[in-house]
């Protein structure tokens, strides 16, 4: 049981991860992980990370390959994160290849531009860690926290305009991406405006039915 999941940011990718490992005893590998992990220890993807620069696909590629070359892979797993470019699919056929390994479904949470800025852009955070969403987890009084009563504030990132750019950045990255495993009959589309059960259910009835 070897899966990509794939979507674009506010498509609830997270948590659809965290509910397919846990149903199914398979490995998390998410990229966005490895990435906090290395940054610990490794000075070239620490400078990137704090630099802002994308990340080159050689770093993101090697820092993959490590990750599966460790046992646990075998219970089976999920990859999160990677790959995120027609190139870095490349690399991971020839190493999946070389061990000996199948992908056996790409799961692409598919949600629409609007919907896309619709749930990012409405997302406002506490300090204390709690987070909400103007429409579809408001606070109890607008602007501030049910729990400590704390002022809420949009991430920069969340900026309307920001996540139209990040947005921008991740279509023109993954149409590509979507078409090359599209050709491999390994991609399967998820409505991603259903609810997160829902969205859920469909991945598992998909995963069981294997
Ligand atoms: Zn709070």
């Amino acid at each position: 049981m070897n899966y990509i999941l794939m979507g674009p940011p506010g498509a609830g990718k997270g948590t659809q991860a965290k509910k397919i490992v846990e149903k199914f005893g398979i490995v998390h590998l998410s990229t966005g992980d490895m990435f906090r992990e290395a940054k610990k220890s490794d000075e070239d993807i620490r400078k990137f990370l704090v630099s802002g620069r994308l990340v080159p696909d050689e770093i993101v590629v090697n820092m993959v390959k490590k990750r599966l070359e460790k046992d646990d892979i075998k219970k089976g797993f999920l990859l999160d994160g990677f790959p995120r470019t027609v190139n870095q699919a490349q690399e991971l056929d020839k190493m999946l290849k070389s061990e000996n390994i199948k992908i056996d479904a790409v799961f692409f949470i598919d949600v629409h531009f609007e919907e896309a800025v619709k749930r990012i852009s409405g997302r406002r955070v506490c300090s204390c860690g709690a987070s909400y969403h103007v429409n579809f987890i408001p606070p109890k009084v607008k602007g501030k926290c049910d729990v400590c009563n704390g002022e809420l504030i949009q991430r920069s990132d969340d900026k309307e305009n920001v996540v139209k750019d990040r947005l921008d950045v991740y279509k023109k990255q993954t149409s590509p991406l979507i078409d090359y495993y599209k050709k491999t009959g390994l991609f399967v589309n998820i409505d991603g405006l259903k609810s997160e059960s829902e969205v859920f259910k469909e991945i598992k009835k998909y995963i069981e039915a294997k």
